[in-house]
């Protein structure tokens, strides 16, 4: 198949270029495009083929349900069963933007959608291009992110390119996402609401509206028992081919343990990175330091974090070194994403 690649204005798409999109979802085919948070990959959510093509494009096992994407709050009802209180507020607060929020479904989601569940996930994304294409498309867009399983997330129409060119009918280019992590994800089918992905809505802000929100125990357990409840969440993730450590301490004695294991690396003829701070990057010797942004600043961190991952693939980089970014603002959503990249490999010195 050959894949189309349209250039689209991020915040004016062109309406020819989105109806012929919205063709291409009505009648069951595959549109990539951009989110806020990070691309996603089309199908029509209510066409259980589309679904089923969905996962066979991203190599995703069909047990991991898909994201349903609206451009309108009067489409929310129809498919799910009810919508509890906090969930309106959250949606008044938060949506269009990178929430999105599990109910119970109605009959109209066919379960090849919700990954054999009996409940859906739905998000109003804030972008221009997302909402026109899911107006065009019929309302209803069902979209994992445009990766390959198993890799880190596209947040450039050219990762997207990588991983599913030839796969897809087409990819809409609207340039470099704005946040580049994925969606909060809050479950309202239990009794309390419970986050079950982190994500730029942090946890003081869901709990400044609701009041009452827990963490999913699975996310942080190093039991293997206690699984997360997102499947998506279960699976190795976002790991790039070479062997990633976080090390965590102070910040010097971090600084010297990673320029020791980098100088060690270089003299056994392997090439090796750093991922760090704005504040500590330039106190490193040795090693390719990647800057990923200041700790005061952590939406630069997670922005830039997909596709510095991505990069360790192609520069053929055999060991990488994170420092622990455990910053205030976006901290739990980006030591999430990094610590399965890293398969929880966390030096403590
Ligand atoms: P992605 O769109 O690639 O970010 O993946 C969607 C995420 O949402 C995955 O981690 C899924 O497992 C999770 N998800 C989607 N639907 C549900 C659901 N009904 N219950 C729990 N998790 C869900
Ligand atoms: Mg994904």
């Amino acid at each position: 198949m050959e894949t189309r690649l349209c250039t689209v204005d991020p915040a004016c798409p062109d309406a020819g270029v989105m109806r012929e999109a919205g063709e291409i979802l009505k009648n069951g085919g595959l549109v990539a495009f951009p989110t806020e948070t990070v691309y996603g990959l089309g199908g029509d959510a209510l066409n259980s083929e589309a679904s089923r093509l969905i996962y066979a494009a991203k190599g995703r096992p069909s047990d991991n349900p898909l994201i349903v994407h609206i451009a309108d709050w009067e489409a929310l009802a129809p498919i799910v069963q009810e919508v509890p209180a906090g969930a309106r507020r959250l949606a008044e607060a938060w949506w269009p933007g990178p929430l999105t929020m599990i109910f119970k479904k109605s009959d109209r989601v066919p379960y090849e959608t919700s990954g054999g569940l009996e409940t859906v996930a739905v998000r109003m994304p804030d972008h221009p291009v997302a909402l026109a294409l899911i107006r065009a498309a019929g309302g209803y867009i069902a979209a994992p992110s445009a990766n390959t399983s198993g890799r880190p997330s596209p947040t450039t129409a050219g990762h997207v390119a990588e991983d599913l060119s030839g796969r897809i009918d087409m990819i809409l280019d609207g340039g470099s996402v704005r946040i580049g992590l994925e969606s909060t994800i809050v479950d309202f089918t239990e009794e309390v609401p419970v986050i079950l992905r982190p994500g730029f809505i942090n946890e003081e802000m869901l709990k400044t509206v609701l009041g009452d929100v827990k963490m999913d125990p699975g996310l942080q357990s190093e039991d293997p028992a206690v699984r997360p409840k997102a499947p998506g969440m279960r699976y190795r993730h976002y790991a790039p081919k070479a062997e990633l450590s976080i090390v965590e301490g102070t910040p010097e004695s971090v600084v010297k343990y990673i320029d020791e294991r980098v100088r060690e690396a270089e003299r056994a003829g392997k090439k090796a990175a750093v991922m760090a701070s704005a504040e500590t990057a330039g106190a490193y010797s040795a090693g390719h330091v990647h800057v990923m942004g200041s700790l005061n600043s952590d939406e630069e961190i997670a922005n830039r974090l997909y596709g510095v991952l991505r990069s360790f693939d192609e520069d053929g980089t055999d060991v990488i070194f994170s420092e622990a970014f455990d910053s205030p603002r976006m901290g739990q959503a980006i030591m999430n994403r990094l610590l399965k990249a890293a398969g929880h490999r966390v030096i403590s010195v």
